[in-house]
């Protein structure tokens, strides 16, 4: 097929592709290992060695324990399963600190809980390239500290914190630390045993090509829980409900996937960002990148454009084939400025020319010259509606 009839999927940071290795075992879950892994009979146990060996092979892809693994509808739940567990067991106002750049599912839940007076918020600030100010973050404690929560990396810049720094500061202080590691699990190496003072940590299967609708909050052994759900006792009595089997192996197969994936793909992905960046900041005037330049996921990298209106890049992008993003869209699907790109100091005219390009190992090298080719070519008919270049 000529790669113009293709469509090219490069917006994997908002959801990626379920490779058919993965597709299959959702198929043959399906059709095949339908019992209730609650039941006692045979269909019932085979249900459930399923989805215990699933539970298995996640845990020991973090370096975490099996019981310390709660499947859940994904990390929006995840996320906020962590903060309720661990806040609403305070009997004084307790204070909490996290960044300015977090995902909505981490900032709502906390600022709802501020505006019911339940907890003081610390906001901390990042500096130009997204990393958070650390001397700020050790000004923010105080006694009244109970939980911290920072990304892994960000979804819209890539930028990756110093997490081991930043969790070991919380627990020097009495603080428990949670990550939303939701655009790190199945791309990072991640082992618990070393970032042993992660207490909490989120992740969404979707983002690492499993299915929708399903993820997974990793609770360190002793750290406060609270049950989320109450029924039928399901996921360690902690969140009733029957266990959706054939999306949980799916899951675990796509993070294997993931990772043996990324051993080969290393090297290719490092090649594929620098000729992105070096290509549409030498091609196109008034093209930047945002975020760090070295500490940052390798299948994304992100820009700014000048006098480039989003919507309509995106716009004769799609006509083209192309999937890309701004970086964050509200549910109603409408681009609002970053709070991500405000908080590196970009000012709302420039974030309005915000592109995000995040690729996966479906895409070929060819893919991506081909995308720059038609980013270049989409930014020059942009301006030439507004003839500001
Ligand atoms: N955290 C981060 C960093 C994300 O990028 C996302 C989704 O984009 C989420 C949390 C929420 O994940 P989900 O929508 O799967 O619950």
């Amino acid at each position: 097929m000529d790669i113009s009839e293709k469509l090219i999927y490069l917006d994997n940071a908002a959801t990626s592709q379920i490779p058919d290795e993965v597709l299959r075992d959702i198929l043959s879950q399906l059709q095949y290992n339908f019992g209730n892994p609650n039941a006692k009979y045979k269909v019932g146990s085979f249900a459930n060695d399923f989805l215990e060996t699933s539970r298995h092979v996640v845990a020991s892809r973090i370096g975490a324990l099996s019981n310390e693994i709660y499947f859940t509808s994904g990390a929006t739940e995840s996320n906020n399963w962590a903060f309720y567990s661990v806040l609403n067991q305070q009997e004084n106002v307790p204070s909490v600190i996290t960044s300015a750049i977090e995902h909505e599912s981490v900032l709502e839940p906390l600022k709802h809980l501020e505006r019911e007076g339940k907890i003081k918020l610390k906001i901390i600030d990042v500096d130009g390239k997204g990393r958070l100010l650390v001397h700020d973050y050790l000004k923010a404690f105080d006694s009244s500290t109970v939980l911290v929560s920072i990304m892994y990396a960000n979804n819209e810049i890539g930028t990756i914190q110093d997490i081991e720094l930043l969790s070991q500061i919380a627990h020097s202080h009495g603080a428990l630390f949670h990550c939303d590691a939701v655009q790190a699990v199945g791309h990072e190496y991640f082992d618990l045993h070393i970032l042993n003072n992660i207490d909490y940590l989120s992740a969404s299967a979707h983002k690492f090509h499993g299915p929708k609708g399903i993820g997974f909050l990793y609770v360190k052994e002793g750290c406060p829980l609270n049950p989320l759900l109450y029924g039928g006792g399901q996921e360690m009595k902690m969140r009733s409900g029957t266990q959706n089997v054939p999306y949980i192996v799916a899951m675990a197969e796509a993070l294997e996937w993931s990772l043996y994936k990324k051993e080969h793909y290393e090297e290719l992905f490092e090649a594929w960002q620098n000729y992105l960046i070096d290509t549409l900041c030498s091609e196109i005037s008034g093209c930047m990148l945002t975020g760090s330049s070295s500490h940052r996921l390798n299948h994304l990298c992100s820009f700014v454009i000048d006098g480039v209106d989003t919507e309509t890049l995106l716009m004769l992008l799609d006509q083209d084939g192309i999937c890309v993003s701004a970086g964050s869209a509200c549910s109603s699907g409408s681009l609002e400025i970053s709070h991500v790109l405000k908080a590196i100091g970009l000012d709302d005219s420039v974030s309005r020319g915000a592109l995000r390009i995040s690729y996966s190992y479906l895409n070929t090298f060819e893919e991506i010259k081909y995308a720059a080719q038609k980013i270049i070519d989409a930014v020059k008919r942009c301006r030439s509606f507004t003839g500001d270049f």
